[in-house]
């Protein structure tokens, strides 16, 4: 497992974090653009002075997990906060409790532009932009040096993201800060902005207007209808599941996420909040009217502490970690099999911004034909079963 891109130049070896470019003492390493739209590091040969921090150093081989961890399934009271989150809202309550200590929170938002990028905020209304699954890679952009700026003031700091920013946050700090919190999304997958891109460009294309905001997890029609809603600058709105298909398909995904090194239920930061699928299954007990039930793990003594501060404006219940993890992301998934000839095709320009829709949902028609073709035998062998549990239960009546 302990591979690293900087020697191995296997793009599943890099997940694009930067930390390398931040820390290289001679300035060698600029994150650049591949032509899928993902950033790695490029090594400039005659600044580079062999010295192997980068490598050293690359957070995607992290260590040992932390042990001391508990999962919940969980949710936040205020129903006002779960309407704007992904999930059960598990993010604000935490993110409330930095931000009232005068402290910052690191998140993702989108700019005027809808690309998805890091920020930090200081208020609470100011959490709203972070709020919901933005279902793109992000742009760290400077968050890493930002974050350690604030914490050498003495500032609470809490960064959210993906796990391997987190990480990268902490190979970058190289040292434990008590005022630092870290909270990663469960995530199963990082979407290509340049793919985003060149969706938003062809839906704008062909309905002839300009889009105001993509919402991923919107909840108009619940918790787990996944179609995202496009809102448009003239207020009208529209549901495609096209890009959402083509994320769930591993079609258009960072290679790196196919051998993700942060899947599963050993976790990294203080807390990870996810999506808590398959309650049914896990809990019958817990009501769910389909309002967003998160996955909430602690993974350190300062998240336990936290938690004990903000436990009031939380439903919590301990749930058995590997069972919450059994029916979430927990197994790296391979990749779609016409991935790379996707990629070849936007790269020579026959997949652009005038076709990418039709070309991804040509590509994701199997497996998607797949996935129903599962459903009905799911379905077939449910009948089957009832049928034999009331042949059996009419035998015993007969019986007796
Ligand atoms: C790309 C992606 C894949 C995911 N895959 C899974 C999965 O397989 N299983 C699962 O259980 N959950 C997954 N999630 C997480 C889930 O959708 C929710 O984000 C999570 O449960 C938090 O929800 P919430 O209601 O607590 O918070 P919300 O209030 O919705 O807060 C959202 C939080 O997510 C962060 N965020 C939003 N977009 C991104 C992004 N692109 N990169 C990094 N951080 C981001 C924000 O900074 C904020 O901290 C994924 C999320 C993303 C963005
Ligand atoms: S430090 Fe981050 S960007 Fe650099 S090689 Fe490692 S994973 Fe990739
Ligand atoms: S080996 Fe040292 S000098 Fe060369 S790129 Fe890596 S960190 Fe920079
Ligand atoms: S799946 Fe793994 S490598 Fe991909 S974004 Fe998530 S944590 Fe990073």
């Amino acid at each position: 497992m302990s591979c690293n891109y900087l020697k191995t130049y296997d793009k599943k070896d890099c997940n694009g974090c930067g930390m390398c470019a931040l820390i290289c003492p001679k300035g060698a390493i600029t994150m650049t653009k591949d032509s899928e739209g993902f950033l790695y590091p490029v090594i400039d040969k005659d600044k580079c002075v062999h010295c192997n921090l980068c490598e050293k150093r690359c957070p995607n081989n992290p260590s040992e997990p932390n042990t001391n961890q508990k999962t919940y399934i969980s949710y936040c009271e205020d129903s006002k906060v779960k309407e704007n989150s992904a999930s059960g809202g598990m993010f604000y309550p935490i993110a409330k409790y930095v931000v009232e200590k005068n402290g910052i929170v690191f998140g993702v938002c989108y700019d005027d532009n809808l690309i998805a990028h890091h920020e930090y905020v200081t208020t609470l209304e100011c959490l709203k932009k972070f709020q919901g699954s933005k279902y793109v890679r992000s742009d760290l952009k400077d968050s890493y040096r930002k974050v350690e700026e604030f914490l050498k003031k003495g500032k609470y700091v809490m960064f959210t993201g993906t796990p391997c920013q987190c990480q990268g946050l902490r190979a970058f700090l190289k040292k434990e800060y008590d005022k630092l919190i870290t909270c990663e999304i469960i995530c199963h997958a990082n979407p290509s902005p340049k793919v985003l891109e060149l969706y938003k460009k062809n839906l704008e294309k062909l309905r002839g207007k300009k889009i105001k905001r993509i919402w991923f997890r919107s909840k108009l029609n619940g918790w787990k209808n996944s179609t995202p809603i496009i809102k448009f600058e003239d207020g009208t709105s529209f549901e495609d599941s096209s890009y959402y298909r083509a994320f769930v398909s591993e079609l258009i995904n960072r290679p790196s996420c196919s051998d993700c090194r942060f899947c599963g239920p050993k976790r990294y930061s203080d807390f990870s909040i996810g999506d808590l699928w398959g309650i049914d299954k896990i809990d019958s007990t817990i009501e769910d009217n389909d309002t967003g039930i998160s996955l909430l793990n602690v993974n350190t003594e300062k998240g336990f502490k936290i938690l004990d501060k903000i436990k009031a404006e939380l439903y919590l219940k301990e749930v058995d970690t590997n069972l919450a993890f059994s029916y979430n992301h927990h197994q790296n998934v391979p990749i779609h099999k016409n991935r790379d000839k996707f990629f070849k095709e936007i790269s020579n320009g026959t997949i652009n911004e005038t076709n990418i829709i039709s070309k991804m949902n040509q590509y994701t028609k199997s497996s998607l034909t797949k996935r129903v073709m599962r459903k009905c035998k799911n379905i077939i062998k449910k009948i089957i079963k009832k049928t034999e549990v009331i042949s059996c239960q009419n035998t015993k009546q007969k019986k007796e």
